[in-house]
């Protein structure tokens, strides 16, 4: 019980309980997040203790993961100094994909889209890998 005052202290301190409990109503609701817990399957292919990476339901290249932070956060918009190096670790995570699939000298293409214009559908930021065909550009 004192921890968890001591947890909700220090965020009203930093003036970021709002985020906090932003964050708490999204995940609730959250495809990507019931997919971190495992309550919805997926095909993961890299996981690591921040970021998990797994096959897109619907592959746009033969090779279409998506990489994503453990931790919800809802769009590109959200990324401050407090949360940007999970951004380093979704990468590290790119090239460790990149060569298990044996892609990283052909190349590959990494996006992440932002809000509608975007064509962002899942509000929980995801790197798309695609890989495995010649990709065009620009994109439509
Ligand atoms: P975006 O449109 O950039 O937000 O990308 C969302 C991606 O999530 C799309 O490429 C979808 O095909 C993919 N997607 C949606 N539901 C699932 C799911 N249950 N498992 C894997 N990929 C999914
Ligand atoms: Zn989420």
């Amino acid at each position: 019980m004192l921890m968890a005052v001591r947890y909700h202290t220090h965020f009203l301190e930093e003036g970021k309980w709002s985020d906090y409990m932003n964050e708490v109503e999204e995940n609730n609701d959250c495809l990507f997040c019931k997919i971190v817990e495992k309550k919805i399957p997926a095909d993961i292919v890299y996981e690591s203790e921040d970021i998990i990476a797994f096959k897109d339901i619907e592959p746009k290249a033969p090779i279409h993961c998506l990489i994503i932070p453990k931790k919800h956060i809802s769009t590109i918009n959200d990324i401050n100094g407090s949360n940007s190096n999970i951004i380093g670790l979704m990468y590290e995570a790119v090239a460790q994909l990149a060569r298990s699939f044996n892609v990283d000298k052909d190349g590959y293409r990494v996006v992440m889209n932002c809000n509608s214009n975007g064509g962002q559908t899942v509000y929980h930021i995801h790197l798309h890998f695609l890989a495995g065909r010649r990709l065009s550009w620009p994109p439509g």
